[in-house]
């Protein structure tokens, strides 16, 4: 091609610059692509829990790839069988957990998320009514850089388990994470912003359950391609296979505490503390286009929902303390509805099947916060705009009053 030198970063091996468009250069690009109708297969295993076999931790995986799939998604059903099999080991010595644990390896992923959003509907309302967390691995080490997405109000969980997980390189998976992210970083940052682009989907835009998304990362060349193979992985993207055990043991410690906890450990304040930020943001935004939308209401709602994050984990701490095990599972069972406190039974306009009304995909995979709110503005909809803020400030109200149910007498 003939256009001007390309980045640095896309300069290839040969020995020439490597230019940008236009040609002279012209190219016959053949695509077949089958179109068939054919079956796929979800494989869910359970593992029932003794006390409270209603409630599920649900640990998922894809197991579709476009080509070999050596890191996506075989690295991640490399770990996903491992965890199983620790799950199994200890059953076999005589353990069972408190809450059910479900295994799923799901099919179709790389076609629309399809194995995982059909049985995300075909068991809504199970899930709905006791499933803790969802906790996605599509691939598990393509590197050594672990990378946690996660709804806000997981992420001190996933630190905490990241303090007792070792990493390959020594030390905890906390402590490599924390490097990694430069010495400036109190804590390591997991992502808040969800997008979309693996299986949580169904189970945060659909469900409203809280979902994290677990990798370890590293340059990632041959992502999607045929190069994704064994032979890539075993020599370049986890030699000693270090990684893909290690996220076997994050993967299995985070389920197991989810299985057994006397109150499930989600942190609400901080969730309320980001929405603040992101309604902040669409202040912003609203004023630069000259939108008339008061934020005052749902300012005051995220408030409201901050304090009953706080005050419920208090409450939660303190009945523990003192054994008082009836307290301990009123609050335990308010922070089950808070996440689905946050969908919209009329989901997104244009897109009713999206119903959580603070984090949408765009239609390219990136986060959209406060979709329904932020579609409304950026479309300089003035009247969609006041009534989206109305029906953002009642989630957020509905979040609220689930956690105060909880604790207030
Ligand atoms: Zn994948």
């Amino acid at each position: 091609m003939t256009g001007p030198a390309a980045p640095q970063a896309w300069q290839g091996g040969l020995p020439l610059t490597y230019r940008l468009g236009p040609g002279p250069a012209k190219l016959h690009l053949l695509i077949e692509n089958d179109r068939e109708v054919r079956s796929i297969w979800n494989v869910v295993g359970r593992l029932r829990g003794m006390e409270k076999s209603d409630e599920w931790v649900v640990l998922g995986n894809h197991r579709d790839a476009w080509v070999f799939g050596g890191v996506d998604p075989s690295s991640g059903t490399a770990s996903l069988m491992e965890t199983a099999r620790a799950f199994g080991d200890l059953k076999r010595s005589g353990w069972k957990p408190r809450r059910t644990v479900v295994f799923a390896s799901w099919d179709a992923e790389e076609f629309t998320l399809t194995g995982s959003t059909e049985w995300g509907e075909l068991e809504a309302e199970r899930l709905k009514a006791g499933a803790l967390a969802y906790l996605n691995v599509d691939s598990s080490a393509s590197g050594n850089r672990f990378s946690a997405s996660a709804v806000p109000a997981l992420t001190r969980f996933l630190r905490d388990v990241a303090r007792s997980v070792p990493d390959p390189s020594g030390g905890s998976i906390y402590e490599s994470w924390r490097r990694t992210e430069g010495s400036k970083a109190q804590e390591p940052e997991v992502t808040t912003r969800l997008g979309s682009g693996s299986d949580y989907t169904v189970f945060l835009n659909f469900l409203g359950i809280p979902v994290a998304d677990l990798t370890f990362d590293g340059p990632y060349g041959v992502y999607h391609s045929i190069y994704d193979s064994f032979t890539w992985v075993d020599r370049v993207g986890d030699p000693g296979y270090y990684y893909h055990a290690a996220m076997a043991r994050y993967w299995a410690v985070a389920a197991l505490r989810l299985a057994e906890c006397d109150f499930v450990p989600l942190d609400y304040s901080a969730y309320a503390r980001e929405v603040e930020s992101y309604l902040d943001e669409t202040e912003r935004t609203a004023s630069e286009r000259k939108l008339q939308v008061n934020f005052g209401s749902a300012r005051e709602a995220a408030k409201r929902w901050e304090r009953a994050g706080r005050l419920s984990l208090e409450a939660a701490n303190q009945a523990l303390a003192a054994s008082d095990g009836a307290s301990v599972e009123r609050v335990h069972q308010s922070l089950l509805k808070v996440e689905r406190a946050l969908l919209d039974p009329a989901g997104l306009a244009g897109r009713p099947w999206f119903k959580h009304l603070i984090y949408a995909p765009r239609p390219t995979y990136k986060p959209l916060v406060l979709p329904a709110l932020t579609e409304a503005v950026e479309a300089n909809d003035q009247k969609l705009a006041l009534s989206e803020m109305d029906r953002l400030t009642q989630a957020l109200n509905r979040a609220a009053a689930a956690l105060e149910s909880g604790f207030q007498k």
